[in-house]
Order: structure tokens, then sequence, then C-alpha cells
């Protein structure tokens, strides 16, 4: 088959050969991820110790599938003071936590500073952790509310001791689907811009994907290679994330989950296709532990961290509340039949764990 020897040859793949890759039973699909997976990094899975913070869940925007926000009239809504995000890093590096995974909500109450002096609080009180903040989302959305310029956003992240972005509110980018979705949130293009921004400025970031909602497998393909593409120009993502979507307490409404086999082949494709990115995750949060560690046989080679305490997936119904015990974490990748090699954020093996 024309598909299969092109995979063979390491040839680029087009959006219809893209779409057409869902049509390969799952076996030779996951073998040929796995021939790709296996040349990048043999058998081993990478994986971090960090934890996340979401310092408010107060949102300005209102994006349908989310479980997370709170308007300003929920009684559940919270917005943390810099020295509760600062107890919860120190308690956190104190854990051992390398990486600091940063995300909030849109608040329009607090001010540009509110944000950047968290980030400038914890660089100063400890030099060394890695700070992953601020999705492209949030970025366009203190642009907008603030009226500041991506660039000058960008360099505040810079100044204030961010190290990387993180790569959500990406969604789906085509643009029917996401007007359904987020309407008035980052588009397609201003996501791309920004990290394209980011990478320029010498920065590396994650890429996400959030699938298994409204979007079709076309829509998928064409995320995938809108990423593809840019990655082409910057070299900038250092993971790809499909993110599995979670169905509970939103205004989504969508009745059925993803097949895991599904999830799988998705996690295959972007093996496949995306050639130019090094690592594909997969994030225990979203596809549940047990398919992330067969994710592995598929393509994945990294399962994101022990995280410690998560409230974004949990809301919408995921059990990585409480996050993973490192013990745990390491036993379950060995016992999938892997190297479990813990990693800095940006993918320098810190410790094999043999
Ligand atoms: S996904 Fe983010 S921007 Fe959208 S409503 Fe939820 S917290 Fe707000």
């Amino acid at each position: 088959m024309r598909l299969i020897e092109k995979i063979k040859k390491r040839e680029r793949l087009t959006q219809a050969e893209g779409e057409a890759l869902y049509e390969l039973d799952l076996f030779t699909l996951g073998e040929l991820a796995d021939e790709i997976r296996q040349e990048k990094f043999g058998k081993k899975s990478y994986f971090n110790i960090n934890r996340h913070i979401n310092p408010t869940n107060v949102c300005a925007d209102i994006c349908k599938f989310c479980a997370y926000s709170a308007s300003r009239k929920n009684p559940n809504q919270y917005t943390m003071s810099h020295e509760q995000i600062l107890q919860i890093a120190s308690s956190a590096i104190a854990n051992g936590a390398k990486e600091l995974h940063i995300v909030s909500a849109h608040n329009p109450n607090d001010g540009i500073e509110w944000y950047m002096g968290a980030f400038r609080k914890i660089r100063e009180q400890f030099p060394d952790v890695h700070i992953k903040a601020m999705t492209a989302a949030e970025v366009d959305f203190l642009s907008r509310q603030y009226g500041a310029s991506y660039d000058e956003v960008l360099d505040l992240m810079v100044e204030s001791g961010v190290d990387s972005m993180p790569g959500g509110g990406a969604e789906i980018f085509d643009e029917q689907v996401r007007e359904y979705l987020c309407k008035g949130k980052v588009t397609s293009n201003q996501w791309l811009e920004i990290h394209q921004k980011w990478h320029t400025r010498g920065k590396e970031s994650n890429a996400t994907m959030l699938f298994g909602h409204v979007e079709s497998r076309a829509n998928r393909i064409d995320h995938i290679l809108r990423l593809r593409d840019l990655q082409d120009k910057t070299g900038g993502f250092n993971a790809f994330i499909p993110l599995v979507y979670q169905r509970d307490n939103n205004f989504l409404k969508v009745k059925s989950f993803l097949t895991g086999q599904e999830i799988l082949k998705t996690f295959a494709i972007s093996r496949i296709l995306l050639d130019n990115i090094p690592h594909i995750k997969a994030y225990w949060a979203t596809s549940t532990i047990n398919l992330a560690l067969i994710a592995q046989e598929f393509g994945a080679d990294d399962l994101d961290g022990t995280i410690e305490k998560e409230s974004i997936q949990s809301a919408a119904g995921a059990t990585s509340a409480n996050g993973m015990k490192l013990d745990d974490f390491v036993s379950m990748i060995k016992n999938a039949g892997f190297v479990p090699v813990e990693r800095d954020s940006l993918y320098n093996e810190l410790k094999i764990y043999q």
C-alpha cells in the first residue's frame, strides 16, 4: 500500500493521507507509529516532577467545553494571592518539583501585574525552578484587556522569569468548530502568531489539541498540519499533546465518550504526521493513566508528570485531582515495558530508572 510505503520511507503526508490513516487497522497504525517512536527514543518514556498551579478560576470568557471557570456570580470562584501561590510553590519545590506549570482563567479583575508579579516573586525566591506559564489564550486575553501588544506581554513574561509556555488554548484550529466551542477567545491564527513570537525569543513551548467533542477527524488532521507548518518555520515546539475532551459539568453536552481505539489512533497519527516535533505526550490526566501507558506503544514517549494537584481536567470528570506518586508512576511505566526517564522541562535527561 502506497501510504504505508510513504511512512516507511519517512515521507511527509498530506491532509488527505492523514485522514486516510484513520482507516488503517489499529495495530498496523500502532506498529508504524511505534517504529518512529523507537527510532527516536527507543523504550525511554519521559516524565517530570512538576506541580500544576491554577491561581484563579474567575474567567471573562465562556468556552462551552470548560468545567473549570467560574463567573463572577459563581459562589465557587477563587483567586489566590501571591503569598498563597508562593506557599504552594515553596511546598512543591520542597517535595522535589522542578517545574511549576501555572495556568489561569482569564481574570478581568486583578490586572496584568497580578499575573506577572506572581512569576517575578517565584523567580526571586526560587531561581532554579522552571516556570512554565501563560497559554497563548492568556497572552491574548491580557493583550485585549489591558491594551498591550502581544510583544509587550511576551517581553513582560520573559522579564518576569517565565521559561516556557504551555500549549493550552489551541483547542481545535478549524474556524467553524472554534466559533462554536469558544467564540471570543484567541483565534487559531492568533494562537499560532503568539507561539511564533515566543519561539523567535529563543524560547520553547508545547502545543495541544482538544479532541473528542464535536470535531471531525479531518479537523484533527488540519490542526496537526497547521502545527507542523509553524514548526517548520520556528522549531520551537518541544512536544505535542493531544488532550482527550472530558464531558462532565460543561455546556457542550457531548453524550458519548471517544473509544480507546480512536484515542490510540489519534496518538499514532500524531506521531506519524509530526515529523518535526520531537515528543508526543500522553497527558494521563485526560486520557486516564491506563490508556496513557498503552499509548506508549502507539507513538507517545512522554507521560507528563506527577502533577501533585490538578484542577482543570478533574473539574470536568477526570480522576487526576491529586496527581500521582513518583514511585507508582515509575513502577507503572516499568511494568508496561518501558524505561522511565525523569526529564527537565526542556527534555534534558535527569535520571534513568533502570
Ligand atoms: S477554557 Fe479557559 S478561557 Fe475558556 S472558559 Fe475555561 S478558563 Fe476561561
